[in-house]
């Protein structure tokens, strides 16, 4: 019997490989929500389109050998007797499932950070966005109390899209970042403040290297937040500031750092037979082997490809991540690969070029894309990419393909890339930042 606790990204693509590999082994999966699997990720743009949250819901294929137990939450795990405690949500009693393997996929829960009245009015005036429950709950209380204005705090990729879904209906936004920059984890300074600038130009309060310390209530009304001493108004606050791992059952059964679970290329944690992918792991990254703690949709599906795989009978390894993302805030693409130059900084000298391009001639309505490429300066080896503008994910795509190769400034100036006018420019983008670097890099041979 395989048990998988967690019907997300990482359990729903474990169980897919699972169930191809093998035809035998039955599996049970546990999932607290009373719905089957959903895409979170597609929250901020329904809000944005004010569409109906249920079309994020996947519904999931039952077999004989696939028992979906929904309200169910997994409370306890024996690893010694290798036996799931469960709680049925919905009539308050509990069982017990044993397990030949088991799969810990219980992602990670958004972090409600110290913030005066955070806590306490969670829910109502203060929100997350995670579940489909929460997106449900900001709307409802949004449209009841016609709010109209907003404060988010945290201005990463979901605190960036919501609050622009929110400009789009209507309502006075304000984003407050305790770091000096927007993207802090993705992007480097030079290409934040481009981002930075695009948000003000919208018409979003931007509040960079400003903590809020207080959520100002009166008569049970949010009514602003104060952040370096200043108050400002708003009717309600949206929480945007990481996560916490899920990892809370595992405590003491498997190696964890800052709660994250530890886990090998097969990603098995250090106690046989429990694996564990996505959100509430910590891997490696594919380019240093820096541990690396990545809550992305891509990276969980392909670890729980891995776990399912070997917890089918067969061998299969993670090779690390390398944190191909990509956002959009409005008609901006905000996409990016690999480390910053920043993160990279007094670890390894590097040198970093930045081309600004069209994504097509301009005759045939072109638009800017800006690439700014980092590569090791004594290999010429590209370590990160960060890409703004027209179609920056699909050139992110082509390097992150080409890190997953080794590949160097030389081989992003002389790939090839495919051209017509309607489409694309005769000197793509990623081409001239590889040529830049070359000319930074000034090697010896060219080898085109
Ligand atoms: C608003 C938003 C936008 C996002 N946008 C993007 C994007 O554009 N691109 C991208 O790549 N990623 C995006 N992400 C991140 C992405 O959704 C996550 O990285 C991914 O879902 C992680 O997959 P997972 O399987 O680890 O966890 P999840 O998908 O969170 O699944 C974990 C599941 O475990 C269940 N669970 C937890 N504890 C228990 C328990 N004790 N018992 C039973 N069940 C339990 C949960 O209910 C949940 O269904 C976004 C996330 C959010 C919230």
């Amino acid at each position: 019997m395989i048990v998988i606790i967690g019907l997300g990204t990482a359990g729903v693509y474990a169980t897919r490989w699972i169930t191809q590999l093998n035809r035998e082994e039955e599996i049970t999966i546990i999932e607290k929500h009373a719905y089957e699997s959903y895409s979170p990720c597609g929250i901020p743009l329904i809000f944005e389109e004010s569409g109906d949250f249920n079309v994020l819901k996947h519904p999931f294929p039952r077999t004989k050998r696939i028992n979906v137990l929904l309200n169910h939450e997994a409370i306890k795990v024996d690893p010694e007797n290798k036996i799931v405690r469960v709680r049925d949500i919905e009539k308050n009693t509990e069982k017990e499932i044993g397990y030949d393997k088991l799969l810990f996929a219980a992602g990670a829960d958004p972090l409600v950070p110290p913030i005066k009245n955070a806590r306490e009015y969670l829910g109502n005036g203060v929100f997350v966005v995670k579940t489909l429950e929460d997106a449900d709950l900001i709307k409802k209380f949004i449209g009841e109390k016609n709010v109209k204005s907003v404060a988010v705090i945290g201005a990463g990729a979901i605190g960036l899209e919501m609050a622009h879904s929110m400009l789009v209906n209507g309502i006075k936004v304000h984003v407050f970042e305790m770091f000096p920059q927007v993207f802090p984890r993705a992007l480097d300074p030079d290409m934040a403040d481009i981002v930075a600038k695009f948000i003000m130009g919208l018409g979003i309060e931007l509040h960079l290297s400003s903590r809020v310390d207080e959520i100002v209530v009166e008569n049970g009304k949010i009514k602003g937040i104060v952040s370096s001493g200043k108050t400002y108004e708003c009717e309600s606050v949206i929480l945007a500031t990481g996560v916490v791992p899920n990892t809370k059952i595992l405590d003491g059964i498997v190696k964890m750092e800052r709660n994250f679970i530890l886990v090998n290329e097969r990603m098995e944690t250090s106690r046989k037979d429990i694996f564990a992918a996505g959100d509430c792991v910590l891997v490696k990254s594919f380019i240093n082997g820096d541990p690396v703690a990545i809550q992305l949709a891509t990276t969980a599906a392909k670890q729980g490809i891995v776990a399912g795989i070997n917890m089918a009978g067969k061998d299969a390894t993670y090779s690390g991540a390398l944190g191909a993302f990509v956002s959009t805030i409005g008609s901006l693409e905000v996409a990016a690969v690999g480390f910053t130059e920043t993160y990279l900084k007094d670890k390894v000298e590097v040198v970093s070029a930045r081309a600004r391009a069209l994504d097509k001639p301009d005759y045939a309505g072109g638009e800017e894309i800006i690439l700014k490429v980092v590569a090791e300066k004594s290999t010429g080896k590209i370590l990160g990419a960060q890409a703004l503008g027209k179609k920056a994910s699909s050139k992110i795509d082509i390097i992150s393909m080409a890190m997953k190769k080794g590949s160097t400034a030389m081989d992003l100036s002389s790939v090839e890339i495919s051209y017509c006018p309607a489409v694309s420019e005769l000197y793509d983008v990623v081409n001239m930042a590889g040529d830049l670097l070359l000319r930074k890099l000034n090697p010896e041979n060219y080898r085109f």
